[in-house]
């Protein structure tokens, strides 16, 4: 079975927001929307643009039309009315007298305008007399078209100029079975249509020019320049313009004395006037830029809008999930003493993760510190273990070294000492003794007071000749109720008279046990430690001393003659 293998890396760096999931898909996202907005914010603006024109192109025809239609309906009432006149019995009289009086009278002339000028001629086209106060006028402009004159109905004809003022004439047969034929004729006055349209507005600064089927300029808002001047197409840059056969059929920008109009164009044909409606174009661009200005509004408050919400999404998703994941990379890298993440709304997902990362986070932390108080309570086991083993091995080295009766070092112990005080004094070069002591005729006592009573006769020997040690003296059990003194830095004078201090103390001794006293004597054999001979021949020479004072009587001290020992050597 093969187990998926993890290598451990120390986490260092942060996570950073370059290479955040979240940050990249709102990037994506804002990247998309406002390239979606862009375009149909460019499209909805183009296809605006064209309507914006087309309605005003529209709405531009339809003013002009009526305006167009209003002047035919004033030019068809004005004949109407010059109709209606020719049949009333003091112009059918055509009497000099009688129709010219008719003609000034209040009835006639409030009909027309002062400029304008009723004339009835008779069948030879003669004046008979017209509307003027004075007498009737044979200067004033002659009209010249009686071949195409009607009965019942006015005839018009072309447009002509008086002192720069557009006429026409209308003209109807005075038709009565009575006599022969007459004609009355009348001029229609543009100022008529001036005082209505001159200042007529197309959209809000454009205007009207109106033009005969001669390219001559019947009305522009500058009446002034009428007045003063003749104007016809030519004036405006119109080249190959035909005031009767000019069309415009789609929205069409002209330039116009160097400035740009949007131009809409319709002609009447029965009356021969041409209008020719112009708005400035800026005012055209300005709808375009003003419903462009609102729809680019509306898309920055979208995108605006989105931002801000991606921001708030960020916030609230983005920045916690990096916290989340900094606490990780923290405890990744083993510091699990770190604070609990701050618990957000519990419900949603980030809520839950928090949650759950902080309930994990509790449990390692509390399993880590199980382990280290089970660490901690190993520890101190061990110690105490340690400690009672150190103990136990001090006890056995005691033990080892320590005879269990009398408390003193054993011989193993003793011998140990010796060689080291050996060593030491080859070194220094002084002598050391020894004092090699037996109690006398214990066998007596064992068999007389029993072996217990011995064993205390053994202990308070021992603890006798320990009280007269001086303090660099060393003693110890040296086998049965054998006791081996050492005497450092002394020669044999000096342990001789140690030794005897020794037999002296013991003797004086008084040993008590269940009711009986008795006191014991020591024999004691002193020896100097000789290098040459060696520690064990050294303490025979002692040994065999002690035997010569058992043999002379117990109870004394025997020192060994170092010159008897050379010769006893060899
Ligand atoms: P001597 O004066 O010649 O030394 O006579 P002695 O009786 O002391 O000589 P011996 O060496 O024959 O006797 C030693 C006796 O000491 C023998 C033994 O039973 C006794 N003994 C040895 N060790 C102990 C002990 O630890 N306790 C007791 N109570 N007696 C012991
Ligand atoms: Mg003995
Ligand atoms: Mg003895």
């Amino acid at each position: 079975m093969s187990s998926t293998s993890f290598k451990y890396k120390e986490i260092q760096k942060p996570m950073l927001l370059r290479n955040s999931i979240i940050i990249k898909t709102l990037s994506l996202l804002i990247f998309v929307i406002v390239l979606i907005m862009s375009l149909s914010g460019f499209f909805f603006i183009k296809y605006q643009k064209k309507a914006i024109e087309q309605t005003t192109f529209q709405i531009n025809n339809e003013n002009t039309q009526q305006v167009l239609g209003n002047i035919e309906q004033d030019l068809y009432q004005f004949g109407q009315q010059l109709t209606l006149l020719s049949k009333t019995s003091p112009i059918q009289a055509k009497d000099s007298v009688i129709t010219a009086s008719y003609l000034k009278s209040f009835d006639v002339s409030s009909l027309f305008k002062s400029d304008e000028k009723v004339t009835l001629y008779n069948q030879h086209n003669e004046i008979i007399c017209d509307n003027s106060m004075i007498k009737a006028s044979t200067e004033s402009t002659p009209f010249k078209d009686f071949s195409s004159v009607i009965p019942h109905r006015a005839f018009s004809s072309e447009w002509y100029f008086e002192n720069n003022i557009p006429y026409k004439f209308f003209a109807i047969t005075v038709d009565d079975k009575a006599a022969a034929n007459g004609t009355l004729v009348a001029n229609f006055s543009f100022k008529r249509i001036w005082q209505k349209y001159s200042s007529y507005k197309i959209g809000q600064n454009g205007f009207l020019i109106l033009f005969d089927n001669r390219n001559r300029v019947l009305m522009h808002p500058e009446l002034q320049r009428i007045l003063t001047e003749s104007l016809d197409a030519n004036f405006f840059d119109l080249t190959g313009f035909l005031a009767s056969s000019f069309v415009i059929e789609e929205p069409t920008f002209l330039k116009i004395n160097g400035v740009n109009y949007f131009a809409t164009y319709q002609y009447n044909a029965r009356f021969q006037i041409g209008a020719l409606a112009l708005q400035p174009q800026s005012e055209i661009q300005e709808l375009i830029h003003n419903m462009a200005f609102i729809i680019v509004l509306l898309l920055a408050s979208t995108l605006f809008a989105t931002v801000f919400i991606i921001l708030i999404l960020f916030k609230k998703f983005a920045f916690p999930l990096k916290e989340i994941i900094q606490k990780i990379n923290f405890i990744a890298n083993g510091n699990f003493d770190t604070t609990p993440l701050p618990v957000l709304n519990s419900k949603s997902e980030l809520g839950l993760l928090t949650t759950s990362f902080n309930q994990m986070h509790f449990i390692i932390k509390k399993q880590i510190k199980d382990l280290e108080n089970h660490r901690d309570n190993l520890e101190t086991l061990v110690k105490e273990r340690t400690q009672e083993l150190e103990d136990a091995k001090i006890q056995l080295e005691l033990i080892s070294k320590t005879d269990e009766l009398t408390k003193l070092p054993n011989r193993r112990d003793m011998f140990e000492k010796i060689h080291l005080e050996a060593s030491r004094s080859a070194r220094s070069r002084r002598d050391f003794c020894f004092v090699y002591i037996d109690i006398d005729k214990f066998k007596e006592v064992n068999d007389t007071y029993g072996h217990n009573f011995g064993d205390t006769v053994l202990k308070t020997v021992a603890n006798v000749l320990r009280h007269s040690l001086r303090k660099y003296d060393y003693l110890a059990r040296w086998g049965g109720e054998e006791f081996l003194c050492v005497l450092p830095e002394t020669d044999l004078n000096g342990a001789t008279i140690v030794a005897e201090r020794f037999r002296k103390k013991v003797a004086k001794e008084k040993i008590k046990h269940e009711n009986i006293e008795i006191s014991v004597t020591i024999t004691l054999g002193v020896a100097l430690y000789n290098s040459k001979l060696g520690v064990e021949k050294s303490i025979q020479l002692a040994d065999t001393a002690l035997y010569k004072g058992k043999e002379s009587g117990r109870n004394q001290v025997v020192t060994h003659n170092p010159e008897h020992s050379e010769s006893d050597s060899k």
